[in-house]
C-alpha cells in the first residue's frame, strides 16, 4: 500500500479547511447531491469527504455511515487523500489490482472498495478541501468521459454549498475577518444599515450586478431588489430587527434579484440582521444559481430518463405507480415489446434500430393521453401507464392502438421496416398489491403475448402466474434429466421403398425417466418447449446424433447414410443456429451432406427472415433441410417456395388411412406432385404396413419411415440389425 503523498501547502490547507466550521456534524445540504450521485451512477457509495490532519470526515455520505470507525478514517488510508494530492479526478477501477490500494483494509475490510472515482474539491484559494467521490463494491471498467463530466459538475454544486457554509461561518467571527474573506468569495457579499444603504459591496456582488462598489456604496439597496419582492422583504426585516421571528433572515433561500439593466435571475440568498451601534444592520450572501438550476433540471433528467428516448425510465415509472397506489388510484400498466428489434440490429444495423426505437417511443407516446407516462424499460420493452384507468376493457382497447401503431411499417434511411409488437397488461388494484408485483405481473402476461405471436396482447390473469412457476419446475426437472444424462436418442431408419435398402434414419429423443420409465416424447416435449431449455437440449441433440452418424460411418455404414434431426423453434431464436449447427458438424467430422435438419410449419411460420436466413446458409453447404409432418398445416404451399426445402415427410395421418380415404390418398397423390415439381425428395412417414409400402411405390414415393421398416430403437440395436459387424455406440452427451 502506498500512502497519499504529503502536500506542501498542508498548512494553509488546513486553515482554510477551518474556515469551513465543521465541527464534527456533516452538512445536510449536501445528502441530496451523494443520493443523486449513488442514483445516476448506480453505485452503493458516495461521499463528500474532507481531509483534516490526520483523519478524513464525511461531511454527507450515502452508503457508509458518516460516523466512521477511526481506523477506516485514517487518512493514510483514505482514497480521497490520494485524490486531493492530483488537479484531475482520481478513477480506480479495480482496487486489487492497483498496487497503491490492494492491500488497504478499506478493500480487504468489510468495506470491499473495489472502484472509486473521485474529485477533489478546491477552496476559493486552492488548496484541497477532500474530494467528492463514488465507490462501489464491484470492480467497474472506468468511467467514460460524460459520466466524468457529471461526477464533476456534482463536485460542483458541492462546492456552492461549501462555500455558501464558509462565508456564513466567517460572518459568525468578527467584522473585520468577515470583509477580509467576503472580499475574495466567489459570491455577492452586500451589507447594509438600518436605512438600507450599501455599506458593503464586494467583487463578486460588483460582477453579478453590473455596478462597480463606487456606483453602489451608500445607494439604496431597492436597486437589486425587484419591486415585487421589496414589500416583503422589507416587511421581513424589520420584523427581524425587532426580534420577532423572520421568513427569510438566518437561512437560505431562493430569491430573485435584479441587475442593473432591470434582468433578474434566481439566487440563493443567505440574509441576516445584526445590531451595530443601537442600530439593525443587514447582510446577504447571495450566489447566481441559473446555471446550477440548468445543471440540476439536466441531471434530474439524467437520472430519470432514458437517453436514447428520453422517455422517463423505470424509477420514474415506479414512483408514479407508488403514488397512484398509495392514493388507492387506480392504474393499468401496459408492457409493450418491440418483439423484433435484434432481428432489426442484427440485419440493418445498430444505427437503424436505435431510429426504430426512438420513433417507436413516438408511435407510443401518441397513442396516449397526454398525462399517462411512457417509460422505456430496456432495449425493447416499453411501459405505458395509464392513469385512473382500471378497467381492462379500456386498457386492452389501449394496449391494442398501442401494438397498432408499432405494427404499421417505419421508414428509416431508406428502408421499410417493419415489426412485430406485443402487450401485456396489469391493472392496479387487482393484479398486484405492490407495485413491483403488478410489474412482474405485466411482464408475465406480455411473456404470454410473445408466445402467442403476432401482435398478440394479453390481460394478466392468476394461471399465467401458476403457468410460471410450472414453467420454472419443469425447467428444473429437465436440468437435472440433462446432467443426469437421462435423455437419450433413438434412431428409426429410413428405407428406399424398391430394394429396402437403408438410406438413413431420424433421431428421437427419449427420456430415461427414473421413475416413469421410458418416455417417448408426448410425454415431456411442451414441457421442454414452453422452458428456457429447449435449445439447450436441441443442440445435445444436434450433437449426439452427428457424433453417432459420424460413427457408424467410419465403422461401415454407407457414403450415402444421412441423419434426420428435429429441431425446436427455439434453436431459430437463441444465438445463430448456423453455427451451431457448422461447429457440431466440424467438431463430429460429419459432411453436412450427411444431415438433414427436421423442421414443421409451426417453426416456420414463427419468423420468417430470423429462420429463412440460417437454413439458406446451411443448404448452400448441402445440409439437407426436411419439411416434417406435411400435408397438415394451412400455408405449406407458400412457405415451400420461401424456404429451402430439400424434401418433404408425408405426415404418418395421411399414411394411415390412405387405403381407406380417398381425401387421405389425394393428399399424398398432391405431395408427390408437388415434389416432383418443385424438384424436392419425398419421403412418407407412419408405413406399417406392406399394402401401404406397395401403394405408395405404386405412386412414385421412393423413401419411407415407418414401423414397417423398424421401430425408433437404441443406436446398439440400430447398429446391431443395419451394420455388419456389430458397433459400439456413444450415446451419452
Ligand atoms: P416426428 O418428427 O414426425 O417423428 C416421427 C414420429 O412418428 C416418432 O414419434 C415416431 O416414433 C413415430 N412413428 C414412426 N413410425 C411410425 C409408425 O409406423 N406408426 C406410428 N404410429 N408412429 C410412427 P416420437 O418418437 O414419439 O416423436 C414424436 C415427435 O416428437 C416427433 O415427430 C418430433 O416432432 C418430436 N421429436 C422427437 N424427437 C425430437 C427431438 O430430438 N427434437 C425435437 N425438436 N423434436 C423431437
Ligand atoms: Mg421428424
Ligand atoms: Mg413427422
Amino acid at each position: 500500500m502506498r500512502p497519499p503523498r504529503l502536500l506542501p501547502d498542508e498548512e494553509a490547507r488546513l486553515l482554510a479547511l477551518a474556515e469551513y466550521g465543521f465541527e464534527g456534524a456533516g452538512d445536510p445540504s449536501l445528502d441530496p447531491i451523494v443520493a443523486l450521485a449513488a442514483r445516476m451512477f448506480d453505485v452503493p457509495m458516495a461521499v463528500v469527504n474532507l481531509i483534516d490532519r490526520e483523519h478524513v470526515f464525511l461531511a454527507a455520505a450515502t452508503g457508509i455511515a458518516t460516523d466512521l470507525d477511526p481506523e477506516l478514517a485514517r487518512r493514510d488510508i483514505s482514497f480521497c487523500a490520494h485524490a486531493i494530492t492530483h488537479e484531475e479526478p482520481l478513477v480506480v477501477a479495480d482496487a486489487t489490482l492497483d498496487p497503491r490500494f490492494h492491500d488497504n483494509p478499506l478493500v480487504t475490510g468489510d468495506t470491499q472498495f473495489r472502484f472509486y472515482a473521485g474529485v477533489p474539491l478546491i477552496s476559493p484559494g486552492g488548496h484541497g478541501l477532500g474530494a467528492f467521490c463514488i465507490i462501489d463494491t464491484r470492480a467497474r471498467s472506468g468511467l467514460s468521459a460524460p459520466d466524468l463530466a457529471q461526477l464533476q459538475e456534482l463536485a460542483g454544486l458541492v462546492l456552492d454549498k461549501l462555500e455558501l457554509r464558509r462565508l456564513e461561518t466567517a460572518r459568525r467571527a468578527s467584522q473585520a475577518r468577515f470583509e477580509s474573506i467576503a472580499q475574495n468569495s466567489p459570491d455577492a457579499v452586500v451589507c447594509a444599515d438600518a436605512a438600507r444603504k450599501v455599506t458593503v459591496w464586494n467583487r463578486a456582488a460588483a460582477q453579478m450586478f453590473g455596478m462597480s462598489e463606487e456606483e453602489m456604496l451608500g445607494q439604496d439597496v431597492a436597486a437589486i431588489v425587484p419591486e415585487h419582492i421589496r414589500t416583503r422583504l422589507y416587511e421581513d426585516l424589520k420584523r427581524s430587527a425587532a426580534g420577532e421571528p423572520s421568513e427569510m433572515v438566518g437561512k437560505t433561500t431562493e430569491f430573485f434579484a435584479q441587475r442593473k439593466d432591470g434582468t433578474v435571475f434566481p439566487t440563493e440568498f443567505s440574509l441576516s440582521v445584526w445590531m451595530e451601534d443601537g442600530a439593525p444592520s443587514y447582510g446577504a450572501i447571495i450566489r447566481d444559481i441559473s446555471d446550477r438550476r440548468r445543471a440540476e433540471a439536466e441531471l434530474f433528467r439524467l437520472a430519470h430518463h432514458d437517453a436514447l428516448t428520453s422517455l422517463p425510465n423505470r424509477s420514474v415509472l415506479v414512483k408514479r405507480l407508488s403514488e397512484a397506489t398509495a392514493a388507492k388510484r387506480p392504474a393499468s400498466v401496459i408492457m409493450v415489446s418491440l418483439d423484433d428489434l435484434g432481428a432489426v440490429n442484427d440485419t440493418l444495423g445498430k444505427g437503424v434500430g436505435d431510429a426504430l426505437v426512438k420513433l417507436a417511443a413516438q408511435r407510443l407516446t401518441g397513442s396516449v393521453r397526454p398525462f399517462d407516462t411512457v417509460a422505456r424499460l430496456s432495449g425493447h420493452v416499453f411501459a405505458l401507464m395509464l392513469h385512473e384507468v382500471g378497467d381492462p376493457l379500456r386498457a386492452a382497447t389501449a394496449a391494442e392502438h398501442a401494438v397498432n401503431a408499432l405494427m404499421r411499417p417505419f421508414s428509416i434511411d431508406g428502408h421499410d421496416v417493419h415489426v412485430i409488437a406485443s402487450a401485456g397488461i396489469a391493472i392496479t388494484p387487482g393484479h398486484g398489491e405492490e407495485v413491483e408485483e403488478t410489474i412482474a405481473n405485466a411482464n408475465l402476461a406480455l411473456a404470454q403475448a410473445k408466445a402467442e405471436g403476432g401482435g398478440a396482447r394479453r390481460v394478466f390473469a392468476p394461471a399465467m402466474r401458476q403457468a410460471a412457476i410450472a414453467r420454472r419446475q419443469h425447467d428444473a426437472e429437465i436440468r437435472r434429466a440433462i446432467d443426469n444424462r437421462e435423455l437419450v436418442l433413438h434412431y428409426q431408419p429410413q428405407i428406399r421403398l424398391q430394394d429396402g435398402a437403408l438410406v438413413g434414419a431420424e433421431a428421437l429423443l427419449r427420456w430415461q425417466h427414473p421413475e416413469r420409465g421410458l418416455l417417448s416424447p408426448g410425454a415431456f416435449l411442451h414441457a421442454i418447449e414452453g422452458g428456457l431449455l429447449a435449445a439447450t437440449v436441441g443442440n445435445w441433440v444436434l450433437e449426439t446424433a452427428c457424433r453417432q452418424t459420424a460413427r457408424w460411418r467410419r465403422q461401415g455404414a454407407s457414403e450415402d447414410f444421412r441423419i434426420g434431426v428435429n429441431l425446436f423453434g427455439a434453436q431459430f431464436r437463441a444465438d445463430d443456429l448456423a453455427t451451431d449447427v457448422e461447429v457440431v458438424l466440424a467438431k463430429s467430422g460429419l459432411p453436412p451432406t450427411a444431415l438433414e435438419l427436421e423442421i414443421t410449419e409451426t417453426i416456420l411460420i414463427d419468423d420468417d427472415d430470423a429462420t429463412i436466413a440460417p437454413l439458406v446458409r446451411l443448404r448452400e453447404q448441402g445440409v439437407g433441410v426436411a419439411f416434417d409432418d406435411y400435408g397438415t398445416g394451412y400455408a405449406s404451399l407458400s412457405l415451400l417456395k420461401r424456404f429451402p426445402i430439400s424434401r418433404l415427410k408425408i405426415d404418418q395421418s395421411f399414411v394411415r388411412t390412405m387405403c381407406t380415404s380417398r381425401e387421405d390418398e389425394a393428399v399424398i397423390g398432391a405431395v408427390l406432385y408437388l415434389g416432383k415439381r418443385f424438384e424436392i425428395d419425398v419421403i412418407a412417414e407412419g408405413i406399417e404396413t406392406p399394402h401401404q409400402a406397395a401403394r405408395l411405390t405404386r405412386m412414385g414415393c421412393t423413401d419411407g419411415q415407418g414401423y414397417l421398416f423398424g421401430r425408433p430403437m437404441t443406436p446398439e440395436t440400430f447398429a446391431g440389425r443395419f451394420f455388419e459387424a456389430p458397433l459400439r455406440s456413444s450415446q451419452a452427451g
